[in-house]
């Protein structure tokens, strides 16, 4: 039973003219039967019925259901409140079009978690509507809605059934049926019909109260005693009050009158009495907690979506592609140098690499020149501090002369000469047979001498066939008369032994280009190397990798090199004598101290080599005539190689020449002298280091410590990587900027979504559906989309990185010395990013969830029903 108390109704409006709808109702309502609510328009009938139905909030009062304080429940047990006890019938009959009549009836159910076939067959047949399963409710008519509308109130078997002028929008056959049909439920439970039709309350209610002004102004109950015929008996006749005689009636009565069987006229009883107070029946019933299912929420979010796939697919589209888009500058933006070049130099057999010093800043690109200086102390140290992991061993100056003659252009390295051969050896490494083995894969030697010499050093077979191939003295020998041969350069006036020639196996890995080289065609190796021809490339890689360098196997090598010949420093720097039209200068000129104290000379003094100061002055001393020569001192300057015009003397100096002297070098000096210009010669040039697994950072760092390198691959690879490391925090941005498009997508999606079915959040609220399941039906949709989303994406992504990449490369091709960049792979496939941009996607969803979930917790059923009013 209902127990109302005081309950009050105020509608607050904004125009401060607030509408008092119900005032202080009290009201006792039975188990079963049918009740009738009367009033005037805007008397508050709904109102009534909508607080009891949970529909909306109450000013003030009680509503005590089977001992359930309804006011005092928590929206999820109001929920399940409704779900358990009421079916309402609206006029409007708010069935959800996207569900046909069975499914209609079948929500009910479901929402209770039953969906036993056989009460839907039920309630279908006690509304007359057997055959119409499969409907939809726009293809009914007004009375076939309404009884569907009452089948799925029925369905459910409800406590109390709520009906809002179930019949208002039916003709009179039609509501008549309706109402009769509500007359038969309402043997089982309690039936309140609000109506107009007076008529029909008089005929069929148990019960009628009427309202007015929001006040129950009369409430009678249908007299029990009451009959509505005339009814004879013993010679009295029953006379109803409210009776109206008919002609007939008239007729009988008069007919009796003549027969003397009347003796008596009795007027009965109203056909309603007052309503009395009703007998507390305390039949307390526990409402049972209901969840929808993840499968039946899934069911309705698909009903739903169905006839908003073109939106689906559109927003779909237009996310999946900001999330290619997103997921390409991801890539970017995870970018990693190290894995890129590491796969080059892995495609190029490259497992090392050599930086050599370069003498200025503006040298430093290999391109620029290879003029290369002497490393500093704590050149190795720093590489250790940034973080190298691996061995460093020091590369020195060009050991190894190949020909004498002027260096042809090649490559721009000052290096290429003779076709495929370089003109020198790229430096001498002190290596243990360790590091040959781990090179090489094994120390195979072609031809051995003594390789612990102290000037012994162990060349390559493609150095040797350099020396064969283009040294005067050596051309057309064999590799055992270069074997034990000193070799002197004429430029940087080293002095070594050859003592052993190692097998690297650089001809069969490069037969077709020895066999070019053999008929002449790689004269002009630069050609094809700008053509991109790959296996130049290579080629060209692993000379300035390995091929190209010399081994020592003795530790001590650096000193011998240094101190075991009278040759005391290398010296790379011409000197310029005199000035403007007088400028005179020579090539590999190079000092020696005055070791064994074998002339008396201090400070500036110096001993000249007589052939020298022929060339420099026009002489011509012999060794007879040296005692003639006077004194005199001499102004002279250093330049860099890369100084061509000779305009920034490093070092200006004016020695006294003492005396002439029958020797090579240009000077002999004082120590003091010595260790100045000694601030000027080269030793040690460059570095190998034997772990590229960190390539940018022992490149950066050679950036800082200007040390440039021979791989021209390397180079532009590194100049690219750093070009897009520039656009990282563009990208970043730009990320930013597309995470917010993406979840303006949506969020208006799911805005839309939501306004597009507040009617049908409203039904599904009304029938008890809590506000966790509503928002699970379209949260489903939402991750629906997402995974579509995910899915386009992916795809999108694996179909455009390529383009991307070639795009990325070519934008970028400037940077690079050649076009060898054009097979790179800056930009892959990355599954993590796929996999993380969906898992944006999903975040995103939840996200933009938020605004419309807020909206579907606030929606009040009642606005919706009132909506369609
Ligand atoms: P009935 O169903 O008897 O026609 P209602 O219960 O719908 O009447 O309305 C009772 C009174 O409350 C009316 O005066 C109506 O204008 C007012 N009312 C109903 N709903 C609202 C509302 N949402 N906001 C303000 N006033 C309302
Ligand atoms: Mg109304």
């Amino acid at each position: 039973m209902i127990n109302i108390k005081n309950l009050n109704k105020i509608y607050k409006s904004k125009k401060k003219n607030n509408c008092h709808a119900l005032k202080d109702i009290d009201l006792t309502l039975p188990s079963k039967g049918l009740v009738f609510v009367l009033g005037k328009s805007g008397s508050g009938k709904s109102t009534l019925l909508n607080l009891i139905g949970g529909l909306d909030n109450v000013t003030s009062g009680e509503i005590i259901i089977d001992d359930n304080n309804i006011l005092k429940m928590s929206e999820a047990k109001f929920a399940d409140y409704r779900n358990e006890y009421i079916g309402f019938i609206f006029q409007d009959y708010h069935l959800i079009d996207e569900l046909t009549v069975y499914e209609n009836i079948k929500l009910s159910l479901v929402l209770k978690n039953d969906q036993e076939e056989s009460l839907i067959k039920e309630a279908l047949l006690k509304v007359g509507l057997e055959g119409y399963d499969n409907r939809y409710p726009n293809e009914l008519s007004g009375g076939e809605r309404q009884r569907v509308a009452i089948a799925r109130a029925i369905v459910k078997r409800p406590h109390i059934i709520l009906a809002d002028e179930p019949t208002g929008n039916l003709d009179n056959k039609t509501a008549t049926s309706i109402i009769k049909l509500l007359k038969k439920l309402s043997k089982e439970c309690l039936i309140l019909i609000v109506s107009h039709n007076t008529i029909d309350a008089y005929t069929y209610a148990d019960r009628i109260i009427e309202l007015s002004s929001g006040q129950i102004v009369s409430d009678y109950t249908r007299n029990p005693e009451y009959s509505d015929d005339i009814i004879f008996d013993h010679e009295i006749l029953y006379y109803p009050q409210d009776h109206l005689l008919t002609d007939d009636d008239v007729e009988h009565i008069n007919d009796r009158i003549e027969h003397h069987q009347l003796r008596k006229v009795v007027k009965v009883k109203n056909k309603f009495i007052e309503t009395e107070k009703i007998e507390e029946d305390n039949n307390h019933i526990g409402i049972k907690k209901r969840k929808l299912s993840i499968k039946d929420a899934s069911f309705l979010s698909f009903k739903f979506l169905k006839s908003k796939l073109v939106r689906i697919f559109t927003s779909s589209i237009m996310v999946s592609m900001i999330m290619v888009i997103l997921s390409l500058a991801q890539t970017i933006i995870n970018f990693d140098a190290d894995e890129v070049i590491k796969n080059k130099m892995f495609e190029y057999n490259q497992s090392s690499i050599v930086l050599e010093k370069t003498i200025t800043k503006e040298n430093q690109s290999l391109l620029d020149g290879n003029y290369h200086t002497r490393i500093e102390e704590d050149d190795v140290q720093t590489f250790y501090d940034k973080g190298y992991k691996g061995n460093i061993y020091e590369v020195f100056n060009y050991t190894v002369p190949v020909i004498s003659t002027q260096h042809q252009a090649g490559l721009g390295t000052g290096h290429m000469s003779k076709g495929i051969f370089l003109s020198e050896s790229l430096g001498t490494i002190i290596v243990d047979e360790e590091f040959l083995v781990k090179k090489y894969g094994s120390i195979k030697y072609i031809a051995k001498a003594d390789t612990d010499h102290p000037l012994g050093i162990i060349i390559t077979d493609y150095i040797a066939d350099a020396i064969l191939a283009t040294h005067p003295k050596y051309l057309g020998k064999k590799y055992e008369d270069i074997l034990g041969k000193f070799m002197v350069s004429t430029v940087t006036t080293t002095r070594v032994i050859i003592s052993g020639i190692i097998d690297t196996g650089y001809r069969t890995r490069y037969e077709n280009l020895i066999d070019l080289y053999k008929q002449g065609k790689l004269n002009n190796i630069s050609n094809f190397y700008n053509s991109g021809n790959t296996e130049i490339i290579e080629f060209m890689n692993e000379i300035y990798n390995s091929l190209g360098y010399t081994y020592s196997l003795n530790p001590n090598f650096k000193n011998d090199f240094i101190g075991n010949t009278d040759i005391e420093v290398m010296w790379y720097h011409s000197i310029g004598v005199g000035k403007n039209n007088n400028f005179r200068y020579i090539t590999g000129p190079y000092v020696i101290n005055n070791k064994e104290n074998k002339y008396d000379i201090s400070g500036n003094d110096v001993y000249m080599s007589y052939t020298k100061y022929n060339e420099f002055f026009g002489t011509n001393y012999t060794p007879d005539t040296l005692n003639k020569f006077v004194p005199h001192d001499m102004t002279f300057s250093t330049y860099d190689y890369s100084d061509v015009n000779y305009e920034n003397p490093n070092l200006t100096i004016t020695v006294h020449i003492k005396g002439l002297i029958n020797q090579t070098a240009l000077f002999v000096t004082s120590d003091e002298l010595y260790t100045e210009f000694s601030k000027y010669s080269l030793m040690t040039t460059g570095l190998y280091f034997d772990n590229v697994d960190n390539l940018s950072l022992i490149l950066d760092t050679a950036n800082e410590l200007n040390y440039a390198h021979q791989n021209v691959m390397l180079e532009g690879v590194h100049t690219m990587t750093k070009a897009v490391d520039v656009f990282i925090p563009i990208f970043e941005l730009i990320n930013i900027v597309l995470c917010l498009g993406v979840i303006f997508i949506l969020m208006s999606f799911s805005m839309k979504m939501v306004k597009d079915k507040l009617h049908e959040i409203g039904i599904l609220k009304a029938l008890g559906t809590k506000n966790f399941s509503v928002m699970l039906i379209f949260g489903l949709q939402v991750i629906l989309i997402a995974a579509a989303t995910s899915v386009l994406a992916t795809l999108g992504y694996l179909v455009f990185i390529d383009l991307a990449n070639d795009v990325l490369i070519a934008s970028l091709r400037e940077l690079a010395p050649s076009h060898i960049v054009l097979d790179l792979h800056f930009l892959t496939f990355k599954p993590t990013i796929a996999l993380m941009d969906s898992l944006v996607v999903f975040g995103l969803s939840i996200l933009s969830l938020v605004i419309p979930m807020i909206k579907i917790h606030n929606i009040k059923p009642v606005k919706i029903i009132k909506s369609k009013e």
